[in-house]
């Protein structure tokens, strides 16, 4: 800085400045939109596998249970055929804003694959979660969604696991995240066989050490 510069100092720092603050934004930005589903503004799939994890650790470290609930929208394929794939994709929009409302702010919810979510529960032992999945499947039947005047009616089908955390256990975070929702996905089979519009409790997650 000399005497001759007058503000034109100031005013070129605050431009690195701005750039930098720019960068951070965009940063964050991209961070965040490559985290969400744009259909339906749950998380995607990305973040279940980088939250779950976590979630996990802290389950083993308090020793408080984490349960995972499989969600899948019944029929789904006939709302498409029989609506269109606009009205399939308001449905979609309009399940997921239910099942989120039915979950604390700390809950997960992220949407795995097309009309199927994943939600992680922590703290929630397998009854608390069979009866948090009972209450998303009523919330869900009683909706009445409607697209262009036409009523769709909708329901889900929910399979229910849980992690009970023990000191026996040794297996690294990623594998029992693989089981865990091995074991949900299984009970959400289960309740698909056993008729649909149900919840099916797969109970505690059989973690073994070896395998
Ligand atoms: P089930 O009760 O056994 O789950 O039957 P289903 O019809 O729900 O399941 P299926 O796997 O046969 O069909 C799922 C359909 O979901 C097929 C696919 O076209 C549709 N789908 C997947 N992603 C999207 C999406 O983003 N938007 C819309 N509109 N449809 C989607
Ligand atoms: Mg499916
Ligand atoms: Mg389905």
């Amino acid at each position: 800085f000399t005497h001759t510069m007058a503000t034109d100092f100031i005013q070129h720092i605050a431009s690195v400045i701005c750039i930098c603050l720019e960068n951070n934004i965009n940063f964050e930005t991209m961070r965040r939109t490559s985290l969400v589903d744009p259909l339906t503004g749950v998380n995607n799939r990305r973040f279940l596998e980088q939250r779950i994890e976590e979630e996990l650790d802290r389950s083993q470290r308090t020793r408080e249970p984490l349960s995972c609930l499989f969600l899948d929208i019944d029929f789904f394929k006939r709302i498409n055929d029989g609506y269109g794939h606009q009205a399939g994709d308001y449905v979609l929009a309009q399940v997921a804003g239910v099942i989120k409302k039915q979950l604390r702010s700390n809950d997960v919810l992220s949407r795995y694959g097309g009309e199927e979510f994943v939600a992680l529960l922590s703290q929630s032992d397998d009854k608390t979660a069979g009866e948090i999945a009972e209450r998303i499947r009523l919330s869900i039947t009683s909706l009445q969604i409607e697209y262009g005047y036409q009523p769709i009616p909708v329901t889900i089908s929910i399979g229910a696991a849980t992690f009970q955390p023990n000191q026996a256990i040794k297996k690294p975070v990623a594998d029992i995240a693989v089981q865990l929702i091995q074991t949900a996905d299984a009970a959400l089979y289960e309740a698909k066989r056993n008729g649909r519009n149900r919840v099916e409790n797969g109970g505690v997650a059989p973690i073994c050490n070896s395998g």
